[in-house]
């Protein structure tokens, strides 16, 4: 049988003890699967929260670490319709363990992407842009002038969320840790199309009311942190808005003020794109539109890969502490 090499764990734990690259058998290549060489995938929080056994859902042991990536067809069984050798693929669903250098997969279990974009992009593309396209897209009615607030605004998803918005000619505001270098990361967020950057502790300052003289209050708030910090943002959107939670960085619950209920009547939501893939698996049409709209974006210079450090399949010690510690700024990326 052919091998690959898979970051492979055998037990939950903390991911640089649990982890090991392993050789790994593959499987025959059956009619309707393709042999799948993979060539880039992220280390995402999720991946890490899953591989500790913190995760909503966690995949039987032993397993291969990592639920994004993309990969090239090296090969397609006599079945199979929507692919052929050469195209690049990225999963359809978590749960694929896309860390490894090679893996025979369901033709179905893939989606196919155009070969002409960034190979980085490609890899980070079906989690983080895809998350803020919907919370961009579902839940408010955003119009060009309208603006959006959210914490974590560094984050991979919070740097989708500031190019599709500006690409929209949606505001936003954008609330990050401080940190040494804050003006570097703020310019580093302005240049990518951030209206606002402003630090945590700003936000519960007085002077944040000059912002909001110059922009309007918010429609949407996008919360990946949880805590004090979902709290604030909840205190500046406008009657009637939303809050949608995707993320808990700050594993802090979310507290509602009363007076944002009451005199705001806040929508408070949540939103998990693993449920939104699943809930349009019965037909590709919306998820491909969704996948052909961000091609576009970044074709056109307005969508670019997280800032990110590629490191070396071999290098996944490395790759895995750096992921997990705080004010990195740049997304870990495996390279098969
Ligand atoms: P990244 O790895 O790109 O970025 C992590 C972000 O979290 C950084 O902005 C970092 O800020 C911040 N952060 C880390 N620790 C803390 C903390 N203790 N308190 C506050 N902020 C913190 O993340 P992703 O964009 O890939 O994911 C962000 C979140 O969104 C995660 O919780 C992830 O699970 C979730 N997510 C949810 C999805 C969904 O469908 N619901 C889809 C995709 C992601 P700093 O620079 O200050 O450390």
């Amino acid at each position: 049988a052919q091998t690959c090499k898979a970051l492979q764990y055998r037990k939950h734990g903390d991911p640089s003890q649990v982890v090991q690259v392993e050789d790994v058998d593959l499987p025959p290549i059956g009619a309707k699967d393709v042999l799948v060489k993979m060539l880039a995938a992220p280390i995402n929080p999720s991946d890490i929260n899953m591989i500790q056994g913190t995760y909503a859902f966690l995949p039987d042991l032993p397993a291969v670490g990592g639920n994004e990536g993309v990969g090239q067809v090296l090969e397609v069984g006599s079945q199979v319709k929507s692919l052929k050798t050469g195209d690049w693929v990225i999963p359809r669903d978590a749960g694929l363990g896309t860390w490894r250098t090679a893996a025979v997969l369901a033709e179905d279990d893939v989606i196919s992407l155009p070969n002409d974009i960034p190979m980085l992009s490609a890899a980070t593309l079906g989690v983080n842009p895809c998350t803020a396209f919907r919370m961009l897209s579902d839940f408010e009615d955003l119009k060009q002038g309208d603006s959006v607030i959210q914490n974590a605004a560094n984050s991979g998803v919070g740097q989708a969320v500031i190019q599709i918005a500006a690409a929209r000619g949606i505001n936003t505001i954008n609330v990050v840790r401080d940190r040494p270098d804050f003006s570097q990361l703020s310019n580093r967020l302005k240049a990518i199309g951030a209206s606002h950057v402003i630090k945590e502790e700003t936000l519960r300052r007085p002077e944040i009311k000059e912002l909001f003289k110059t922009c309007p209050k918010p429609k949407l708030a996008l919360n990946g942190v949880g805590g004090k910090s979902a709290t604030e943002l909840l205190r500046h959107l406008q009657v009637g808005g939303s809050m949608v939670t995707y993320g808990g960085m700050a594993k802090q619950p979310v507290t509602v003020p009363v007076s944002a209920l009451i005199f705001k009547d806040v929508n408070v939501r949540g939103f998990w794109v693993t449920q939104w893939k699943r809930d349009h698996s019965h037909d590709d049409r919306a998820f491909r539109a969704m996948l052909d709209e961000l091609c576009s974006l970044i074709r056109q210079g307005k969508l670019t890969a997280p800032a990110c450090t590629e490191v070396g399949l071999q290098q996944y010690h490395k790759a895995l502490d750096t992921a997990m510690q705080p004010f990195t700024s740049a997304k870990q990326i495996l390279i098969m």
